[in-house]
């Protein structure tokens, strides 16, 4: 299977012309890639502006179409060409964003066809709640009454909030690694064995082209959703590389 990379750009940058620029410049790295799949999740405002690479949302609203303002839809994504979208990021929680929102929103990604990413991991550095409490309730809401047949366009983002760039440093792919076997026996208690082992887990958290391979080869996760360094294209293009050789 090919690994995920995943660029979220976050509410960067500025103006669309920048935006192309930064997509333009990845775009062949993400094409030359035999055994990586890229995908960019700029902000909604320059989705036509990175139509060189492939397309994800940071976000969407469960309903089709009416009375929400400020809201985007799976169709209108759909009409864009988006083809994954980041659900439940821990930003969006923390703005108040709950796990039956997030249910609601996986359900509506999934029944449009498009990919969704669920995003799970703790606030704070303490081992003994993460798994058992906060990401276990992540996963039992988020995923709570979806058809066993959608699951086939769901991936996992384990991204503990500490370490994400802007709160700290990376974990170690030796926890990333027991975080993921967690998270697939949850998934494996849920959906049964086949469906729990065809859904793609992936890590999230300063991820740079220095650690990024050690990720995959002994964190063994299918991927990788990476934030501040998918802002510089030289950084990016260095992780597409370096996941591409393992
Ligand atoms: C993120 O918040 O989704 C993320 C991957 O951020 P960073 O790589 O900057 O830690």
């Amino acid at each position: 299977m090919k690994k995920i990379i995943i660029a979220n750009w976050k509410m960067n940058p500025k103006t669309s012309r920048e935006a192309e620029i930064l997509a333009r410049g990845i775009s062949e790295a993400a094409k030359n890639s035999k055994n990586c799949e890229v995908i960019i999740a700029p902000p909604f405002v320059h989705i036509r502006a990175v139509r060189s690479v492939k397309l994800g949302a940071q976000d969407v609203f469960w309903e089709k179409s009416g009375p929400y303002t400020g809201e985007i839809s799976t169709l209108q994504l759909k009409a864009y060409g988006v083809s994954l979208v980041l659900v439940g990021h821990s930003e969006r929680r923390a703005l108040g964003e709950t796990n039956e929102e997030i249910n609601k929103k996986i359900k509506a990604v999934l029944e449009s066809g498009i990919k969704a990413v669920l995003c799970v991991g703790e606030i704070e550095k303490q081992k003994e709640v993460a798994f058992p409490v906060i990401i276990h309730q992540e996963l039992k809401e988020g995923l709570r009454g979806i058809n066993k047949s959608l699951l086939k366009n769901l991936i996992v983002v384990y991204e503990p909030v500490w370490a994400i760039s802007t709160h700290g440093k990376a974990d170690s792919p030796k926890n990333v690694f027991e975080m993921s076997v967690l998270i697939r026996r949850e998934l494996l208690k849920m959906f049964g064995k086949k469906t729990a082992f065809s859904i793609p887990i992936i890590y999230g958290g300063s991820v740079d082209e220095k650690n990024a391979a050690d990720f995959i080869k002994y964190g063994r996760v299918d991927g990788l959703l990476v934030g501040a360094a998918s802002l510089n294209a030289k950084k990016f293009i260095e992780i597409i590389k370096r996941v591409s050789e393992l």
